[in-house]
């Protein structure tokens, strides 16, 4: 069994279904639609039986899942990401009459799930040649792209609002990254990147325009059956801002059903685009039964990932909740900073996208929309370590 074999065959259209190569530099399909990677699942499903992965090492984090990656082991870049905890929260499944869990991403290297992304987002670009890699961000990304450049030896250029957290700035520039900062949100940011892009050639590795982030951001999935003893919980929610995580998760579960490595009678995950009041796209689309999103004005958040006016994928997002027969919800940021408060007094200082989680849970809960006894993972994408100025003061007690 040559343990190095990569399984990758090709892209495709996510719109059109053309094919495309994979093994030269691709972003968008001409028609403008998302590429996304795709295996020889079959193959992988008769070289790998499921135990083999069980056997490895959790130490070596996602790239455990190395077959329905697109990475050769001599091209992976690493810091250690991946094989977070799935940690059980008995207080709130006991409060809602429900199995709750806490994937519990801020474990990750740069404290976000982001990590995931990119280690194989920059391992992919270095290997196919990239020499200096660009993305806009809200934040976590840039800093988590800034990282793994570091790591590659790779140049990084990273654009962000001017508004983003302070301290996600500070990890582009200690990693060596060149930091353009913009009067205006991502979407402003992605603008700045695509003229250097088209201008100076830079590899474009914003949100779904390189297919391979989706590939590291799959793993959240992967991991969360295999902690289940390759079971699906019945719904997971997740902080949506671009929708990396949520596609990621999708695929994941699309991907092992196929391989036969989870039960195909069991529906996959109802998944939940969990989005802040003050930027909701998703959530306005899905409501209205419209079939993509329209650009969010005026957007504002203490929850930076999720400051994502006008995502590429917001179509496909609205498909994978269909799909799913999941919804989206919003929440305010006086909820958020509140359930920070109250999850740190369980021991997770969490990001305050991930905060939004709990009220959210709460009110699919109360409106029966997750019923009694069923599974659900509260996908925490980040740790509160990032954002010490948006973190509530929780009336320190001092003896
Ligand atoms: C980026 C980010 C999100 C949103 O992730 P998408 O994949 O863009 O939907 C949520 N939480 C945190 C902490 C983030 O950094
Ligand atoms: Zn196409």
């Amino acid at each position: 069994m040559d343990e190095s074999r990569i399984y990758l065959t090709h892209l495709e259209c996510s719109v059109c279904g053309k094919q495309h190569a994979a093994n030269v530099e691709q972003h968008l399909c001409s028609c403008g639609g998302i590429l996304l990677a795709r295996y020889d699942l079959a193959a992988v499903a008769s070289d790998v039986p499921r135990d083999r992965i069980a056997a490895r090492p959790w130490y070596a984090g996602l790239w455990r899942y190395s077959e329905l990656l697109p990475v050769a082991p001599a091209d992976r870049v690493t810091l250690g990401e991946g094989a977070t905890p799935l940690l059980p929260l008995d207080w709130l499944g006991q409060e809602l009459g429900m199995d709750a869990w806490l994937k519990d991403e801020g474990l990750n290297p740069t404290g976000a799930f982001k990590a995931r992304g990119a280690a194989v987002g920059v391992s992919r670009a270095k290997a196919l040649g990239a020499r200096t890699i660009a993305l806009p961000t809200a934040g976590n990304a840039g800093a988590a792209w800034a990282a793994y450049g570091a790591r590659a030896g790779v140049p990084v250029i990273v654009a962000m609002p001017k508004d983003a957290p302070p301290l996600t700035q500070q990890e582009v520039a200690l990693y060596g990254a060149r930091l353009h900062l913009v009067d205006g949100l991502i979407s402003d940011a992605g603008r700045w990147v695509a003229e250097g892009v088209a201008r100076e050639g830079w590899y474009d590795a914003s949100t779904f325009k390189e297919p391979y982030r989706l590939e590291g951001k799959k793993t959240l999935g992967l991991e969360i059956a295999e902690q289940l003893g390759w079971q699906t919980p019945d719904v997971i929610l997740y902080p949506t801002g671009g929708g990396v995580g949520l596609l990621g998760l999708w695929k994941a579960f699309a991907e092992l059903r196929e391989l036969g490595w989870i039960a195909s009678d069991r529906p996959a995950p109802r998944l939940v685009a969990v989005q802040a009041a003050g930027c909701a796209p998703v959530v306005r689309a899905w409501e209205s039964g419209a079939d993509t999103t329209a650009f969010w004005e005026g957007a504002q958040t203490i929850a930076a990932g999720l400051r994502v006016p006008g995502p590429l994928a917001g179509a496909l997002m609205l498909r994978v909740l269909r799909e799913t027969r999941g919804t989206a919800i919003a929440i305010e940021d006086e909820a958020i900073a509140q359930a920070m408060s109250e999850l740190a007094g369980h021991g997770f200082w969490v990001c305050p996208e991930g905060a939004a989680l709990l009220p959210a849970v709460r009110r699919l809960r109360a409106s029966n929309w997750i019923r009694a006894g069923e599974s659900v993972v509260l996908l925490n994408t980040g740790s509160g370590l990032v954002y010490p100025d948006v973190t509530p003061p929780n009336g320190a007690v001092v003896i």
